[in-house]
Formats: C-alpha cells, sequence, structure tokens
C-alpha cells in the first residue's frame, strides 16, 4: 500500500522546480538514495547532500546547519521521518535559519503528526507532501467512525482520544489495505470462515489468490500497483505549514499531471506583524567595553555564551520581554559604519546590516545620528551621552619649598610685617607714655636714682612677636594704655593665627595641581603642544568633521592631518603616553576613569545624543523594541544595568579609594620649608651668638694684653668645657695646669671671694623681699631675679672700685 520511495523523489523534483530553485542542499538519514530521482539534471539544479548525525548528536546538527547558513544556503530538502525532520526544523530554528528567506521540503507523508507550531512564525516556507487529504470529509469520516469504534472496542478512554489525533499515514493505509481485502472477499465470494483466520494458518490458504485479484483490479480513489508490485501511480497533496501549525493544502501532485496549484503559488512573505514571539534573529555586535566584551573563562565558550557586557544584558531582557531568540555575530574589523560620500556605499556594521539578510539588528555604543538614521532605522535611545575629553590626570603638584606661608597671600604677609613693626612701635612709644611703666629697676632700693621702662623697642617687639606665635612672653604690661594696646594685638593676632591654621592644612593637603587645559577651547588654542584625536570613522569624528563651529572645524583640520586611534582603547593609550587629549564619548569616558586612575575627564560636554538599537530600515519590530525599552528605562532596569556594568563589574571604583588616601595624606615635602626655616633660625642663633662672644672677648678684661683673637679661642673653649658649670668674672677662664688663680692673682681673688658671696646672698635675700616691696605692680620673678642681677653687679662694680682706690668710700 506505501507508495515506493522514488514517488517522494519525484513529487520534490516537480515541486523544487515549480520553485524555480537552483541549489539546494538535501538533509538525508542515511544515504541520499533519491538525490539522482530529484536533480538528473546538475545544471537545473545543483543539489548538496548532508547526511543528518543521529538523533542524540544536537550540537553536531547544529554545527552542520551553522556551517550550511554560513555557505549561505537558502532551500532545503528534509528527507527523514517525522520525528527527524522536527529535530532539524528546531535546530534550524536556534541557528537563526528559519527567516523568511528559508524554504523548507519535508519529505515524509506523516509531518502532519508532529507540532509544527513552533515553526510557523519565523517566516521560513516549510512544504510536505501528504497522501490524504486529512481534511477532506471522507478521511475525517471515516477517522472518526474509526475511532469512535475502536474507542468502544478498548473501552479506554485515554487510547479513544489518542486514536482521535492526527493517524501516521500507515495506519491509514492498513485501514485501506483491510477494506480491499474484505471487498475482494466479497467479489470473489470466497467462504468468510475462512479468510482471516490467521490464528490457524487458514488465512494464507486464499492470500495469492486475495493478492493478485488485489493488484489487478482498479480500484476506486486511483489505488493500482505496477507489475513489479510497487505502487507508484499515487496522487499526494503538497501542504504548506501555516502561522499557528496547521498544514494547508495547496497543490495535488500524480506522476501524469506533475504539479496542480489549487492557489496560486506566488511566494509572499508574511504580513508585516511586530510579533518577535519565538522568532530567532541575528543580532550583529562589536567589542567595545563595557558595552560588548569576550568573556573571560577556563572553558571553552561557545555561541552567545562567548559575549558578555551591557548591551548582551540588554538584548537578554529584551528577548525576555519579547519572547524571542537570537544568537550573536560578530563584526569582525569592529567599524560601526557610516555613508561614505565618495564611494557613496555605506561600510561597517551599518553596510552589512542594510545589504546582508541574515542580520536584524546591529548594536553595541553605536550612536543614533541623522546620517545613519538615513540607512538604518534606530530605537528610542537606551543611553544617553555626549562628547567630552579624556585627558591625562594632573600629576600632584610638587609640593612648594615655603608652603607653610601659602594660607595667606604675599599682601597679607606684608601688611602682617607692617601692622607687626607698627603696633610694636605704638606699643614702645604707650609705654614710654605711661607713668606706670616706669618702674624701679632695683626695689629694694627705695629711692632708685633712675626709673627703667620694660617697653623698650626691643621688648616691644619681643612680647608682640610672642603674643602672635602663641608664646608669650615674660614681659607683662601694667599701665591701661599698654594693656589696651596688648589686648588689641591680641585678638588681632587670635584672628590671624585661627585663620591661619585653618588654611595651613587645607593648603598642604591640596593635590590638584594646576591642569594645562580645562575646556575645548583651551585644548583647540593650547600651546603645550598637546595634539587630540577621536575614534577613526566614528560618530565623535563625524560631528567635527560636520559641524559648523568654526572652533570644531579648526580642530577637524588639525585632526585629519594626525593618524586616529582605529579603537577607544588604542585612544586611551595614546592619552597616558602624554600629551594627547581624546575626544570620547562621556558614557565610555564615565567607565575608563572608574578603572584606569592616570585619565581624567576634562571640560563639558561638547554635545548630547545616544545609544539605540539598529534594525534594517522600516522594520517592523521597531515599535515592540521600542515599548520593550521604555519598559525597562521606567523599569530602573537600565540603570540598575549601568551601576552594574560601569561600577562595579571588571575593576570599577578603583580611582575613588586611591583618591581619597592620596588626599589625605600630608608627605615630608610638605615640610621641607618648615625644616629649612628651623635650619637656618638655628644657624642665624649660633652665627649671632658666636659674634656676641666675640664682642665680649673683644671688649673683656680678663687679659688686656693677649690678641683678640687668643682671648676669642679661651671664650671659645670655655663654651665647650661642658664640666665647667660656673664663669669666673675675673682671671682666666681656661686654667694651666701649673699655674693657679690663687698663686697668679692671690690678693684680687681673695678680696673678690667674699665680695662675690655677698653679692649672692644679696641677690637672693633681694629676691626674698622683691615682691613685697612693689605690691601694686604684680611683677614677675624672673624681672626680680633680673633687678636683683643688676643691683648685685652694681654692688661688685662698686666693691671693685673700693679695693682699686682704698682711700676712698662709695
Ligand atoms: N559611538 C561611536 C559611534 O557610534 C563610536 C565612538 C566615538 O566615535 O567616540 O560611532
Amino acid at each position: 500500500m506505501y507508495p515506493h520511495p522514488d514517488v517522494l523523489a519525484m513529487a520534490c523534483a516537480d515541486l523544487v522546480e515549480a520553485k524555480g530553485w537552483r541549489s539546494a542542499v538535501i538533509l538525508h538519514e542515511d544515504s541520499a538514495v533519491g538525490a539522482a530521482t530529484i536533480a538528473p539534471d546538475s545544471d537545473r539544479l545543483a543539489l548538496l547532500p548532508r547526511q543528518l548525525p543521529l538523533p542524540n548528536e544536537d550540537a553536531l546538527l547544529r554545527n552542520l546547519l551553522l556551517v550550511l547558513k554560513k555557505s549561505g544556503a537558502v532551500n532545503f530538502i528534509i528527507w527523514c521521518g517525522p520525528e527527524c525532520a522536527v529535530r532539524v526544523l528546531d535546530a534550524a530554528q536556534r541557528v537563526g535559519l528559519l527567516a523568511a528567506r528559508h524554504s523548507y521540503v519535508v519529505l515524509t507523508l506523516d509531518l502532519h503528526t508532529q507540532d509544527l507550531e513552533p515553526f510557523s512564525h519565523g517566516g521560513a516556507n516549510i512544504t510536505t507532501f501528504q497522501l490524504y487529504d486529512l481534511n477532506s470529509t471522507e478521511v475525517t469520516e471515516t477517522i472518526d467512525a474509526w475511532s469512535t469504534a475502536y474507542s468502544r472496542r478498548l473501552g479506554d478512554e485515554e487510547d479513544a482520544s489518542s486514536a482521535s489525533e492526527a493517524p501516521p499515514v500507515a495506519l491509514l493505509l492498513a485501514y485501506d489495505a483491510a477494506r480491499l481485502v474484505a471487498e475482494t472477499v466479497q467479489r470473489l465470494n470466497l467462504p468468510a470462515g475462512g479468510v482471516g483466520d490467521c490464528a490457524r494458518g487458514s488465512g494464507a490458504f486464499h492470500s495469492d489468490t486475495i493478492l493478485n485479484y488485489v493488484r489487478s483490479e482498479e480500484w476506486a480513489g486511483g489505488v493500482s500497483w505496477e507489475a513489479d508490485g510497487a505502487r507508484r501511480d499515487v496522487r499526494l497533496g503538497l501542504a504548506e505549514l501555516e502561522r499557528g501549525g496547521a498544514l494547508a493544502h495547496v497543490a495535488l501532485w500524480a506522476p501524469r499531471t506533475a504539479l496542480v496549484w489549487q492557489r496560486p503559488v506566488v511566494y509572499t512573505p508574511p504580513p508585516p506583524h511586530d510579533s518577535m514571539t519565538n522568532r530567532t534573529f541575528t543580532v550583529l555586535i562589536a567589542l567595545a567595553s563595557p558595552y560588548i566584551m569576550k568573556k573571560k573563562s577556563t572553558d571553552r565558550l561557545s555561541g552567545n555564551d562567548r559575549y558578555e557586557g551591557f548591551c548582551i544584558e540588554l538584548i537578554d531582557q529584551l528577548a525576555n520581554l519579547l519572547q524571542f531568540n537570537y544568537t550573536f555575530v560578530e563584526q569582525p574589523d569592529g567599524v560601526y559604519g557610516n555613508y561614505n560620500n565618495t564611494t557613496r556605499q555605506w561600510t561597517g556594521m551599518m553596510r552589512r546590516l542594510r545589504d546582508d539578510p541574515d542580520i536584524d539588528f546591529a548594536i553595541t555604543d553605536l550612536t543614533i545620528t541623522a546620517e545613519r538614521e538615513r540607512g538604518v532605522d534606530f530605537t528610542t535611545p537606551f543611553m544617553n551621552l555626549g562628547i567630552s575629553i579624556l585627558f591625562h590626570t594632573p600629576l600632584p603638584p610638587e609640593p612648594e619649598l615655603f608652603a607653610f606661608l601659602l594660607p595667606f597671600s604675599n599682601e597679607v604677609w606684608l601688611y602682617l610685617g607692617f601692622a607687626y613693626i607698627g603696633s610694636s612701635l605704638v606699643l614702645y612709644v604707650v609705654g614710654r607714655l605711661c607713668p606706670e611703666e616706669w618702674q624701679n629697676p632695683y626695689p629694694c632700693v627705695e629711692d632708685p636714682p633712675a626709673l627703667e621702662n620694660q617697653f623698650t623697642l626691643a621688648n616691644a617687639l619681643w612680647f608682640n612677636l610672642g603674643a602672635v606665635l602663641l608664646q608669650g612672653s615674660e614681659i607683662a604690661p601694667v599701665a591701661y594704655g599698654t594693656r589696651a594696646v596688648a589686648s588689641m594685638w591680641w585678638l588681632f593676632a587670635l584672628v590671624i593665627t585661627s585663620s591661619y591654621t585653618a588654611n595651613l592644612a587645607t593648603l598642604l593637603a591640596k593635590t590638584t595641581s594646576t591642569e594645562l587645559i580645562h575646556n575645548v577651547q583651551e585644548l583647540a588654542e593650547n600651546e603645550h603642544g598637546i595634539t587630540y584625536g577621536a575614534k577613526k570613522g566614528g560618530s565623535t569624528y563625524t560631528f567635527f568633521e560636520q559641524s559648523q563651529n568654526p572652533l570644531y572645524q579648526k580642530m577637524f583640520q588639525e585632526m585629519r592631518q594626525q593618524k586616529m586611534p582605529e579603537k577607544n582603547e588604542d585612544g586611551i593609550q595614546k592619552v597616558m603616553e602624554g600629551n594627547y587629549a581624546f575626544l570620547m564619548e562621556s558614557t565610555s569616558i564615565e567607565y575608563t576613569i572608574e578603572r584606569n586612575c592616570e585619565v581624567t575627564k576634562v571640560g563639558d560636554l561638547l554635545d548630547s545624543k545616544g545609544y539605540g538599537i539598529a534594525m534594517k530600515k522600516n522594520s517592523q519590530y521597531r515599535n515592540s523594541m521600542n515599548l520593550a525599552l521604555l519598559n525597562l528605562q521606567e523599569g530602573g532596569v537600565l540603570r540598575e544595568m549601568k551601576h552594574k556594568w560601569w561600577k562595579e563589574m571588571h575593576g570599577g571604583g578603583a580611582c575613588n579609594a586611591v583618591e581619597d588616601r592620596e588626599s589625605s595624606e600630608l608627605r615630608i615635602e610638605n615640610f621641607f620649608g618648615l625644616f629649612l626655616v628651623l635650619i637656618v633660625g638655628c644657624a642665624l642663633g649660633i652665627a649671632l651668638s658666636c659674634c656676641d662672644l666675640a664682642w665680649a672677648a673683644a671688649r673683656s678684661q680678663r687679659d688686656p694684653d693677649a690678641p683678640f683673637l687668643t682671648r676669642f679661642w679661651h671664650e671659645l673653649r670655655f663654651v665647650f668645657r661642658f664640666e665647667q658649670g660656673e664663669k669666673p668674672v675675673q682671671g682666666p677662664l681656661i686654667e694651666s695646669k701649673t699655674t693657679s688663680a690663687h698663686t697668679e692673682s692671690p690678693g684680687s681673688l681673695e678680696e673678690e671671694a667674699p665680695d662675690e658671696e655677698r653679692l649672692r646672698s644679696l641677690s637672693l635675700q633681694t629676691a626674698g623681699t622683691g615682691a613685697g616691696a612693689a605690691p601694686r605692680w604684680s611683677r614677675r620673678r624672673s624681672s626680680m631675679h633680673n633687678a636683683s642681677m643688676r643691683l648685685a653687679r652694681h654692688a661688685t662694680r662698686r666693691s671693685s672700685r673700693r679695693s682699686s682706690t682704698p682711700n676712698k668710700h662709695a
């Protein structure tokens, strides 16, 4: 009953000819048995036979189909059973071979037994042959009657329902065979008891008679057999898969008549609709961090798994929302593309999206520009940005030597100096004006010969300096006038020192140095030899190329003379090498400066634009994509994704930590100036004291005949005799081993010693009573001590005069 396999091959040959195929791939299970029948003339139809992998080798099957896809195959003949055909169609859908331009002829009579709905949306033309018109009333009635009888006999609901499913052709043929046998038995009037009693073998008794009769007769429905027993004269129906999964009867085929179309078979693409459900799209991508990156993994990745990034995740989100499948295809040269006015051709991804029917969408950091919009359609922007400048981070400034002077400007320092000298002079004068500041230098002497003023010019300067450096001094004003001047100076000093302290810390920690450029104007007019550029052929470069702004035009003239970086990474590298500014899109700059602390963003945005997903002009999917994008935007998904890919993934936030730490630390260089002042001050002190010592040595009566240098040398040597805590007033400072002080001038020493003793006790007495001697004044102990020492010196002078002139009494 089953038609000879040649019948399917002949029908297929006629169909392929009717479709006008010039080439096709025949996917077969065992061996391409019917290939010669399908394509007897290889000039008219080039058949490429490919054996299908085993049923459990899905990956191999997909690879085979991918290879065929790459080779540009669009017409396929699947010659295998219905389950196998569905497996092939499923794999074809996964690799993007079920689009509108793809055609399939499935050579099985049982395709109607399978669920074909998933393959009905991609737009591919899927045709098959049917032995029975399953929609004809005769067939449906018979099936119904049979299934009712079958289920009644079984009494089993489950089996009854399975009986009502589309029956395989073998079942229908068996039914036909049974009817033929029944009719033969009837026509030959064979004894009914002997027929069909197969169990006892009696059925075989008439088998040859029945078989010969069946074969030799003409039966209703054109059932006939040829001499070799093969059934070739069959009529097949041609059915096409419709949206929703039904097979629609479109033509009849018979060996003699070939194809007779029952509706004109002019291939019309599926009506435009924006449903993307279950379709598989090919998305063209180009590598650009963090939009599309190659995934780093120790495993061997393949297909879509090889990529990651913001745009990859975006497509995944859209696919989830719109229920479509996708395959990524990488643009090998990474060129996004533009319209070349000279060649009048599109380039890069733009060209491929326009020309390659396999490519449905293109996505990366692809800027929506007016020029590109003329060639392709864009979705609404999924990210907004503008052009800005990427430049080398200014190196932290070399700490200034006199950084401690920074809190005040030179002018302020100058005025402070004037204020200090001026107020010291005022204090000096006021001190002299105030009678109370004229004090008795020897409090123990009731009636002093003269009064002294503590506010000498030197003391006034010292007093004011002590106040401004927050150290105070031993001098205390006692009169109202001096106290008034001192208070005002203290207030002035308080404010000045507080402002100084507050400013100093901030200024010392300041890391921003003088940046060479601050905006695009300064970049264009810079005289530091800074060159600049933008990504070659990118929208930033085109922006400058097409700008009417004189500044940007000038910049473009500069840029066109230079070699532009091919990728953003090359531009960043040049920036790091120095003296180069890279005009780049702000989102990419943000991503870069999060990870690369050597570069920074300079200036504001030059324009405002967005990235979009490109698709073919007038694509029916634009609306669905826009709606889905808006959903993602309003749901905050895009913002979260941006945060993830910019701030978290692949080392985001690396520069913030470094900046914080660096700005809070002060380095030793910040204090070099201060150390210098300390060292110079100490050196000055030593020098001054040496001069003092020299002066003292010159005036010393100790050894009047010795030359100055010897005396100075003696003084100096005494300084370094640290074991000697007391300095003799007279006599040699350095005693020679042979000459003792007593033998040298015994008289004078003997006379001096009691004087010294006396003076010391006098001095102590004075110190003890001094406070009581001047109750009105708040005297300090040291000034008392000074006064008593002066008194002691006075007494010494008197006693020495007495000893030199013994006849006179002081
Ligand atoms: N987004 C740009 C484009 O679509 C590439 C980068 C740039 O030009 O700065 O061409």
